[in-house]
């Protein structure tokens, strides 16, 4: 809920003002929708101004010949659309008595409906609690919840759709459905989003480890993903700093010492200039004992580059208390941890340098 909460939120003060939201006619929905598929907003309002002017209700779109329909959708492209939409306004009228079906199970039958057409009409006039899924929604949640399978692939495809539902607001599907098209529309685009000024950021896998460029992942694309790892593992006495990890990655519950990630190197003088160094180090005497050579660690799509960076700390940082759990260097043997880092800690430097005074 807390997505859709942050969503909805943003969304009230924000929203687009299109004469396609005021309405609850899902023939007027539909036009808009048909005329969006392959237009942007700007170039499309005017077409659709035209066209429920010129072909107010279905029945006035059904008894014009095919000429006029064609003349108003003159310059938008993709004229099949124009067709698809007469054939399907003569069939309504004729087979249905004039009214559109009020479900997606029947919407999605008629001529020139898709899944996301059907299921915007359905959101957007019926109140129905389906979600209207196309590329924009594909991406944030590719974003936000960091899922990297191919979003042209059909597992990547399902696991989108199985989020998009369950993150639906049943209670207010065509707010939701309309607030997550604007976000993609106007904040999460394509190339360079808007993440400052997102109103999910402090939620987005993305965002938090600086993974937009990479997400989301197409096939063929990204098929061997490179990270670049630096893991502090801190000494203040006997105690070290770590964390369990829990976002949808790679080692999900295991524990780990705090980590820069990058997805492209960084030298070690770079490192102690990132943000997360100098929060987690903080303003207090740090001393770094030791710096690994870079490791390579192999997964199955992924080759991770690593160094292990041990420091001793006469006081803790804020962030360190806040985002870590202080636990004994000596419990670590107990945790499970990524095999990278279990090999690691059986090493002779970090015997030297990091579990040193310790009964490991
Ligand atoms: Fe998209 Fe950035 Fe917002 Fe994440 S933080 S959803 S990448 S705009």
């Amino acid at each position: 809920m807390r997505f859709s909460n942050d969503l909805i939120e943003w969304y009230h003060p924000n929203k687009r003002d299109l004469p396609w939201r005021d309405t609850r006619n899902p023939y007027h929905i539909w036009i808009s929708e048909i005329i969006l598929q392959q237009t942007r907003v700007n170039q499309g309002l005017g077409y659709y101004l035209r066209f429920i002017e010129t072909f107010p209700t279905i029945e006035q779109l059904a008894n014009a010949p095919l000429d006029a329909v064609l003349k108003v959708w003159q310059g938008l492209g993709y004229y099949t659309r124009a067709r698809n939409i007469h054939q399907t306004a003569k069939f309504v009228v004729t087979e249905l008595g004039g009214v559109m079906p009020n479900s997606y199970a029947e919407l999605i039958k008629l001529r020139g409906i898709g899944d996301y057409t059907a299921a915007a009409i359905a959101a957007f006039a019926f109140d129905e609690p389906v979600a209207a899924i196309d590329g924009n929604v594909y991406r944030i949640y590719s974003r936000v919840f960091g899922i990297y399978a191919p979003i042209d692939k059909g597992d990547g495809k399902k696991m989108l759709r199985k989020i998009a539902h369950d993150e639906l607001d049943k209670n207010q599907p065509a707010t939701f459905n309309q607030a997550i098209m604007d976000l993609g529309g106007q904040v999460c685009l394509p190339k360079n989003p808007l993440c400052e000024s997102c109103p999910v950021s402090s939620m987005c896998y993305a965002f938090r480890n600086r993974e937009v460029d990479n997400l989301p992942a197409k096939a063929g694309k990204t098929k061997v993903r490179d990270r670049y790892f630096y893991y502090l593992l801190i000494r203040l006495g006997e105690f070290t700093y770590i964390r369990q990890r829990n976002a949808k990655d790679i080692w999900h519950s295991l524990f780990e010492f705090p980590l820069i990630e990058r997805s492209t190197p960084l030298s070690i003088e770079e490192v102690f200039l990132t943000e997360e160094w100098l929060d987690i180090c903080g303003s207090g005497k740090v001393e770094i004992t030791y710096v690994s050579d870079e490791v390579k660690h192999l997964l199955s799509h992924q080759r991770l580059f690593t160094r292990f960076f041990v420091i001793e700390m006469s006081s803790s940082s804020y962030l360190l208390q806040k985002n870590f759990m202080k636990v004994p260097v000596n419990g670590m043997a107990h945790l499970s941890t990524p095999r990278l880092i279990e090999r690691f800690l059986a090493a002779e430097p970090a015997v030297k340098y990091f579990t040193k005074g310790v009964d490991f």
